[in-house]
């Protein structure tokens, strides 16, 4: 900001007025540090994530839409985890001092916070030539019960949580001047997997969140836990909706490759009705052998796809 006190007319009037504060918070936005009170017992969960604009979202996006956006994406890492969250810190690098803009971002970023039960306690505001928005966020979880990358082990089953696809698509409509929708929606205000991810604690042996795509992501629970993979590509859950508007090996490819669904990607010596019966709904994906790699089973004929270089299915955004 141009001068101290806008920045701190700012700071106080967008966030720390608020701001509300359960007894684990001694102090708040307002000192030089939170200090925050960690649950005797639990383990502490921390992750910080980096938006800009333009790269991981367009700068016209509606401003409450970009800070829901900017949380939740962070918030995917604690639902990876099996966190709960719990305090969160949000650096801003804004261009200019919009007070509308400011408004609805604020809105959007304690819309998205209240759902998640996470209070912001701190933060960092600067002016900058691109708009940027670092959010870190902190979780707790009882100890030794972190959904790792690690743990997965042959002959589990591979699950997602939810339909992939979804967000590439919304992106490439984006990209086609459609700004509403189920799909614009998946790609601008995807839901973190919290309650899911907590209740995958003791029922999964790997979890991730898929950020990158679902090869990618996948790729890295094998690498951390040493097993392959068989994935059946004709039972990913896609959405209707892309199906309609792109074609199937289109829609397929974006489900493989492409990123920013957010749903949970993990591995499990249970069966799909076992995890229903503990209230778990999840799609089963594929299965778990010993050796490296992602095979790829069930693809159109004639679709062929490399299991390396993933990314390349996978534009930059916008
Ligand atoms: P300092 O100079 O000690 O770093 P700042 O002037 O950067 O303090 O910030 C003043 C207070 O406002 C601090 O408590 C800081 O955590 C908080 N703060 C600054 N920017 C934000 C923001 N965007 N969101 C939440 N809290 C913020
Ligand atoms: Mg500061």
């Amino acid at each position: 900001m141009q001068t101290h006190s806008s920045e701190f007319r700012i700071i106080h009037q967008y966030f720390q007025q608020h701001a509300r504060y359960d007894n684990s918070v001694s102090a708040g936005i307002g000192d030089d540090c939170a200090i925050i009170n960690a649950t005797p017992g639990m383990q502490q969960a921390v992750s910080v994530d980096t938006s800009i604009a333009d790269r991981h979202f367009p700068s016209d996006a509606a401003p409450f839409l970009i800070a829901r956006r900017a949380l939740n994406v962070s918030l995917s890492d604690l639902a990876a985890m099996g966190a709960q969250p719990r305090w969160f810190t949000l650096a801003l690098n804004l261009p200019q001092a919009d007070e509308l803009w400011l408004k609805a971002f604020s809105e959007g970023l304690f819309s998205a916070a209240d759902e998640a039960g996470i209070q912001l306690i701190g933060g960092d505001t600067t002016k900058a030539n691109t708009l940027a928005i670092t959010v870190q966020v902190h979780g707790e979880l009882p100890a030794g019960t972190a959904l790792l990358r690690r743990g997965a082990n042959a002959g589990e089953t591979v699950y997602v949580s939810g339909q992939l696809g979804n967000a590439a698509a919304g992106l490439a409509q984006y990209r086609q001047g459609i700004r509403e929708g189920e799909l614009f929606n998946a790609y601008m205000n995807p839901q973190p997997q919290l309650a899911l991810g907590r209740q995958l604690r003791g029922i999964a042996s790997s979890c991730i969140d898929i950020s990158d795509g679902l090869l990618a992501d996948l790729g890295h629970i094998l690498a951390a836990s040493g097993c392959a993979a068989r994935v059946d590509a004709a039972k990913l859950p896609l959405a209707p909706a892309a199906l309609q508007a792109f074609t199937y090996p289109q829609v397929l490819r974006w489900a493989l490759g492409g990123g920013d669904d957010y749903q949970l990607c993990f591995t499990s010596a249970l069966s799909a009705s076992q995890l229903q019966q503990r209230g778990i709904t999840a799609y089963a994906i594929g299965t778990l052998d010993e050796g490296s790699g992602c095979q790829l089973l069930g693809l159109p004929r004639g679709m062929t796809i490399t299991t390396t270089g993933f990314d390349h299915f996978y534009e930059p955004a916008i």
